[in-house]
């Protein structure tokens, strides 16, 4: 066959969504390509999961300094280096890099290095040169939301975060989701000084009420000041180098090292020239895909956070294999099921959490959800003496008590709940919970004997 497009498959965008739908799409023998302006491995590896788990990690062994007490330890913590802590990171993120290159060379997925942007649905324009392509998938992710305020160049993002070489001393971190709720926990066990600004008066509010509340709680004790019903209104930096923000209580606050905004992400379509390839975007600025992740033009696909939905590693690598193996390997129907998708945020402790809320499920079912709890303190916790929560919920639907919800917080329910996930998707009921044999002396065994 006549040779028409340079590649079968172009992906813009080397994250988690675009590597996924390359490496899946070669091993299907297409001839693929991938471009990026940026880092291999995108938001995920680089400025998001990878190098925030291990300052969460970081963070978990300060937690567990304090502990050692009760457990009989006398230890003499000399310090914590940041620098340190932050070049093991980095060096392990550039052997993440490394490695994607390397694969990527072993599938045969051409890299183009720069920014993409298309000049008609087939074809995209990098640094003056064209590629053209059969399928094009649009997988270019988020970058971080900053208010329009007076002296916001003066404040970071969650990249600033992963860029500093300095442990900072007073941070201001503005904002109440994942990454606000992650940064404060691990910077206020790391020995940084916390403030963190809410607008409204809770945090993880798409969370079930049980979880968010707990967890508000739980920042409280853990000597993060929190100011609530409040909005930062400007940052100034000063000639001694450090910040002061102002704010709707004029109660202000001075003496910074960081102010750090974390109130969500916004699409970056700017550079890529969608009007050229016919690709409609929603009213929120998301590229608008359909269930098989198909947008307006028919060549033209796109995933992951680009697209506005669930905007966590999994589901784009998930979205671009189920993709992948539609287009290449004849699975008419293979799609990604929105729905039952687990989620932790890495607090202290962590939150674990998959189905609806009890709010979401009073709306849909009403009366008929039915709802185990449990509140109890871990044996690890009981022995250190610091009182962390461990709490559990559970909603199930109807007589057979159809599990349609699992909330988590407590120490290790970040490593419980994707078992859980795998027998909630199949439609485990209570009864299978309660005839599955414990794990003693677990906590994760009273999520099988709630009554
Ligand atoms: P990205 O990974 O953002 O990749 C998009 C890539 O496209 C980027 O490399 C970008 O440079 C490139 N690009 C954009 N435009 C162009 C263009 N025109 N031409 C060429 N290249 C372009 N998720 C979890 O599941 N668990 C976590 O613990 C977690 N922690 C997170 C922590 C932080 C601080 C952040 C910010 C995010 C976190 N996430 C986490 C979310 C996760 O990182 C994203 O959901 C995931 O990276 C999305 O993948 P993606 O492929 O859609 O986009
Ligand atoms: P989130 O969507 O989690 O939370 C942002 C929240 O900040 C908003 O919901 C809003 O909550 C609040 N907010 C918005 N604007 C302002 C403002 N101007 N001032 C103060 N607060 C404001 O966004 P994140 O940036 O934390 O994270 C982005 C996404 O990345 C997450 O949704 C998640 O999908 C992913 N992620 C996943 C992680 C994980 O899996 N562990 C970790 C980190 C990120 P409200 O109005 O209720 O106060």
């Amino acid at each position: 066959m006549a040779k028409k497009f340079d590649y079968d498959l172009i992906t813009i965008g080397a994250g988690s969504g675009g590597l996924s739908v390359v490496e899946r799409a070669a091993s299907y023998g297409q001839r693929c390509a991938v471009a990026e302006r940026g880092k291999i491995g995108g938001t995920c590896v680089n400025v998001g999961c990878v190098p925030k788990k291990i300052m969460w990690f970081g963070a978990n062994l300060a937690h567990m300094i304090d502990d050692a007490a009760g457990y009989g330890f006398d230890l003499v913590n000399k310090g914590f280096d940041w620098s340190k802590l932050v070049a093991k990171r980095e060096d392990y993120i550039s052997g993440i890099n490394s490695w994607y290159h390397a694969y990527l060379k072993e599938l045969g997925v051409a890299e183009i290095d720069g920014e993409a942007s298309f000049v008609d649905p087939h074809t995209i324009d990098v640094n003056g040169k064209h590629y053209s392509a059969k399928h094009i998938v649009i997988a270019t992710g988020t970058r971080p939301s900053v208010p329009e305020i007076s002296g916001v160049e003066h404040a970071i993002t969650s990249d600033g975060f992963f860029s500093l070489e300095r442990q900072p001393r007073r941070v201001v971190i503005a904002g109440s989701g994942y990454i606000a709720v992650e940064l404060a926990g691990v910077l206020n066990a790391l020995g940084s000084e916390v403030t963190l600004y809410l607008r409204k008066h809770h945090v993880l509010a798409e969370f079930d009420t049980l979880v968010s509340d707990t967890i508000f709680e739980e920042i409280a004790k853990s000597g993060i000041h929190v100011r609530t019903d409040i909005e930062i209104t400007r940052v100034d930096r000063h000639a001694d180098g450090l910040l002061s923000v102002q704010d709707t209580h004029g109660v202000g606050l001075e003496d910074l090292d960081q102010v750090i905004y974390a109130i969500g992400r916004d699409p970056d379509l700017g550079k890529l020239n969608l009007d050229n390839a016919g690709v409609a975007i929603n009213q929120r600025g998301y590229i608008e895909t359909d269930t098989f992740q198909c947008t307006s033009q028919p060549n033209i696909f796109a995933l992951g956070d680009i697209t506005g939905r669930a905007p966590l590693t999994p589901v784009a690598v998930a979205a671009g294999r189920r993709l992948a193996d539609r287009l290449y390997d004849n699975q008419t129907d293979r799609h990604l099921d929105y729905r039952l998708i687990p989620t932790v945020v890495f607090s202290h402790p962590p939150v674990g959490a998959v189905g609806l809320t009890e709010r979401q499920a009073r709306a849909e079912y009403g009366d008929r959800v039915k709802i185990y709890q449990t509140r109890f303190t871990a044996m690890y916790n009981s022995i250190s003496g610091h009182d962390v929560p461990t709490v559990m919920k559970l909603l199930c639907l109807d007589d057979e008590e159809k599990i349609i919800g699992c909330h988590l917080i407590g120490p290790a329910v970040d490593e419980m709940l994707q078992g859980f996930a795998v027998a909630i998707r199949m439609g485990a009921c209570k009864k299978d919970f309660d005839d599955t044999v414990a794990i003693h002396p677990t906590s994760a065994e009273e999520l099988v004997t709630m009554r």
